[in-house]
């Protein structure tokens, strides 16, 4: 899919496919501590069901959450391509839930807008220790840098890699060569490639999105 163009996800409105909290949205607050209702407990989670955003151009670029997808619609930004079961009622309207929605103005994707930090190595790296290769919760995982910080090793992309504590231990102040260790793959910036390799993991659930993203 060739072009370099549309290498990385955007990241600006808060809603770039950080999985994590792109499925929460950050306006969602405890305003009240006051019990919810299972009703509004279903619409609530309902609320932040993942929706896949496709550009104008039908290229998936994001996931987002229901309710800023819903919010992207009433703005005239957006419009539903799939719709999902389900429904949200508000006094005078019920109104189908989006499932995929698509950007009616074609945005320009920049390249490698995704910021470096601790969060995206490990959505990266999916939660995998890049030297043993098993998988952990992000609590037991670190930040190495493969050529080590003292031998002039940057912050970046490509020499940041998930790892677990053993393995940081062991490696120490080496390379992976001097370690006796090899990397699970070659680190790489976060790009739109990857992000559609993690919306085709979320998406695996929804059948609707299968033909935008199984290509
Ligand atoms: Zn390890």
């Amino acid at each position: 899919m060739g072009s370099n163009r549309h290498m990385s996800a955007d990241s600006r409105g808060g809603h770039a496919l950080e999985a994590g909290r792109a499925i929460v949205p950050s306006s969602e607050s405890p305003a009240s501590s006051r019990p919810l209702s299972p009703l509004s407990m279903r619409r609530a989670s309902l609320m932040q069901e993942p929706v896949l955003v496709l550009n104008a151009t039908y290229e998936p670029i994001n996931v987002t959450a229901v309710r800023r997808a819903m919010v992207l619609m009433l703005k005239g930004v957006a419009q539903a391509e799939e719709l999902h079961n389900a429904e949200v009622h508000s006094a005078a309207h019920s109104h189908r839930v989006p499932s995929v929605i698509r950007l009616l103005a074609y945005r320009h994707i920049p390249q490698q807008s995704r910021a470096l930090s601790r969060k995206n190595i490990l959505l990266r790296d999916r939660n995998t220790c890049q030297f043993c290769s098993r998988v952990f919760p992000s609590s037991e995982l670190t930040l190495d840098h493969v050529v080590p910080r003292s031998r002039g090793g940057r912050s970046s992309w490509e020499n940041l890699v998930a790892c677990c504590y053993q393995c940081n231990n062991s490696k120490g102040d080496r390379t992976p060569e001097e370690a006796g260790l090899k990397l699970a793959r070659r680190p790489r910036p976060f790009t739109l490639h990857t992000s559609r390799q993690l919306m085709r993991l979320i998406g695996h659930r929804d059948d609707r999105w299968r033909k935008y993203l199984f290509y």
